[in-house]
């Protein structure tokens, strides 16, 4: 038996590893993401000589991954050079017959730490990625869930702080929770990356009002079994304890679950399996394509 290959497709970089059906990466390598004719040959260089049963790729969105539509694995409206509109699924198909598993980057996330990760002892997660942008993917009894099209998280309106005169960045809505809270947001409204500002900066008193108004929602909307944060601005770890406490504050004692209300220490938590969630997440989805064929 052959091993199961995983592909992190980022809008930064591709992540493309090889690993076993319980989830352990054997092999990864990593390159920019550049047009998608260059970036899918490195793709296929890399699993020319890996004997590979199956494949799973998490794409950045937005995405088509409706098996029944005619555009089903395509990377759809990005305003990324060259990728708009452009077939991911249907190149790697034609490359490699074995099953592919395709979903968004933040849905099979969700997929690893679900299965192997922060939520492994849990029936699914909620997880967020806030870096160059804001996603987010839920999992729930051991699947990935999708509507028409994948959910949008990233892109929910949040209430103001009193204090926050940023128009807000997304191009779409402005003021929407990744034009407020993304790691871009976050450089452009203090005039410096995120990774200078200090912990006691202002900035992140906003950052946490706006990822716990997020979370409320999230909340209530899913009540996902655990919460898990990730991405680039998540690494400010001083962050955690602010929301978990504004995120109780909010809520209000309203929803009565002694996982939030008495363990939110253990309900908003960074992701268990570190920046190894989207590629363990790949292969678990190929794991499933082979099961599913
Ligand atoms: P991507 O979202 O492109 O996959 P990341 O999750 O690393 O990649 O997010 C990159 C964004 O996160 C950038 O806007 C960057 O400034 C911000 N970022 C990265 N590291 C930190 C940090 N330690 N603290 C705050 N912001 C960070
Ligand atoms: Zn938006």
């Amino acid at each position: 038996m052959g091993y199961l290959g995983g592909i992190e497709g980022g809008g930064t970089k591709f992540v493309c590893g090889i690993g076993t059906p319980d989830g352990n990466i054997i092999d990864r390598v990593s390159f920019p993401t550049t047009q998608p004719e260059e970036t899918l040959e490195q793709v296929f260089g890399y699993f020319a000589d890996k004997q590979i049963d199956a494949l799973g790729i998490g794409s950045f969105g937005p995405i088509d991954p409706n098996p029944s539509s005619p555009t089903y694995g395509y990377v759809t409206s990005t305003p990324k050079p060259g990728w708009s509109n452009c077939n991911v699924l249907g190149a790697l198909k034609e490359r490699f017959q074995v099953p592919i598993g395709f979903d968004l980057d933040v849905n099979v996330a969700a997929l690893g730490e679900a299965t192997l990760g922060a939520a492994r002892e849990l029936s699914g997660c909620l997880y967020m990625t806030v870096g160059t942008g804001v996603g987010a993917g839920l999992v729930a009894n051991g699947r990935i869930v999708n509507g028409l099209t994948h959910p949008e998280m990233g892109h929910i309106l949040v209430r103001r702080h009193p204090d926050d005169d940023f128009a807000g960045n997304c191009p779409f809505h402005g003021d929407c929770l990744e034009g407020l809270a993304a790691g871009p947001a976050l450089e452009r409204r203090w005039g410096v990356k995120g990774a200078e500002l200090p912990a006691d900066h202002k900035a992140w008193e906003l950052e946490a009002e706006y990822l716990s108004q997020a979370f409320m929602t999230i909340i209530l909307t899913m009540m996902p079994p655990k919460i898990i944060l990730g991405g680039g601005v998540s690494k400010q770890t001083h962050l955690f304890p602010i929301i978990r406490r504004r995120v109780l504050e909010l809520l209000n004692g309203y929803v009565v679950l002694p996982q939030i209300l008495e363990d939110i220490d253990s309900y908003i938590v960074p992701p268990g399996l570190g920046d190894n969630a989207g590629l363990t997440g790949s292969i678990l989805l190929a794991k499933q394509a082979l099961a599913g064929r």
